[in-house]
């Protein structure tokens, strides 16, 4: 089941799809050593100064790109600075002579070209990346009359707003994450929707359903911090109870329509610990869980975090 916490959460425009691309390679995730296409050096600057890997090899709409910036010894005092299009995207340290930045792509963006620019210590290169398309379902609702339905808080827009904007520089997960609910996958990421079949532009399913049954346990996916505890009882209306995770570094995962909750805020959670239990609270039809997970705001394909992991 998909909740209309999808469609409120969105800003992005749409752009259409691009042609669909003909290579169908799922996630690849070999470091990829030589992606850049164009490189500035300063003068007198050996090349392997500023080395930089972006994975997955060959990624498609919905992965996370992992940008990996090694720095030669005694250099890593500057944090080197990544944008991709107009936009900086947060960069951290990851080991002494190593650091990252995390872009997110979603089914809204154009499949193609990603120029990515990596600048440190006067160095700079320019990548290259090429976003596969990939074909997202589609559902096709009817809603008849104001079936509509419920419509969110400003509380609880509020809170979730705040919460996926979360950057904080401590990273707290580590290997791959863990399913959080042993029930069915209902629902995949990314699926694209008609309402009374007008295509919905800026929807799509930001997250995995899992139809576990009422009660069933809720885990942590990894670890992180509880940063957030909504309630319906205080006006998480939509989203039903809910529980989100902080995992740094602009990753955050948030669990929807809770029958339970057993953490509170500020209570640190190890992968695989139990936070709450399955239900149907919110803007749901039944019960079942949905897992968002965000990197730098953006809903992204948990299922390459899952297997594989992003280190
Ligand atoms: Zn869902």
């Amino acid at each position: 089941m998909i909740t209309p916490v999808d469609t409120i959460t969105s800003k992005n425009k749409w752009q259409g799809f691009a042609v669909p691309r003909l290579t169908t390679r799922l996630g690849a995730t070999a470091l990829l050593t030589s992606i850049f296409t164009t490189t500035t050096v300063a003068w007198g600057i050996p090349a392997s100064a500023l080395q930089v890997q972006v994975t997955p090899l060959k990624p498609k709409l919905g992965d996370t790109l992992s940008v990996i910036i090694n720095m030669e010894n005694g250099s890593s005092a500057t944090v080197p600075k990544v944008t991709q299009g107009n936009k900086t995207y947060p960069v951290f340290q990851i080991s002494p002579n190593q650091y990252r930045a995390l872009i997110p792509t979603t089914p809204l963006q154009r499949s193609g070209e990603k120029p990515i620019r990596v600048m440190a210590g006067g160095k700079q290169r320019n990548l290259s990346v090429q976003v596969g398309w990939r074909k997202f379902p589609v559902q096709r609702i009817t809603l008849r009359g104001n079936k509509a339905g419920l419509r969110a808080t400003a509380y609880e827009l509020k809170r979730v707003k705040e919460f996926k904007a979360l950057r904080t520089p401590q990273k707290l997960w580590n290997g791959p994450f863990l399913r959080p609910n042993k029930g069915r996958v209902s629902t995949i990421y990314g699926v694209r929707r008609y309402y009374n079949g007008k295509f919905a532009k800026n929807y799509y399913h930001r997250g995995v359903d899992y139809a576990g049954w009422s009660g069933s346990p809720v885990i942590a996916p990894a670890a992180g911090r509880v940063v957030l505890v909504g309630k319906v009882s205080q006006g998480f209306r939509v989203h039903g109870n809910t529980v989100g995770v902080d995992h740094g570094q602009g990753v955050v995962s948030i669990f929807l329509h809770l029958n339970r909750i057993n953490v509170k805020e500020g209570d640190i959670v190890k992968a695989g610990q139990l936070i709450g239990g399955v239900g149907s609270t919110g803007a749901s039809t039944g019960p079942h869980l949905h897992w968002g997970l965000y990197v730098n705001g953006q809903s992204v394909n948990p299922v390459p975090w899952r297997f594989g992991g992003i280190k």
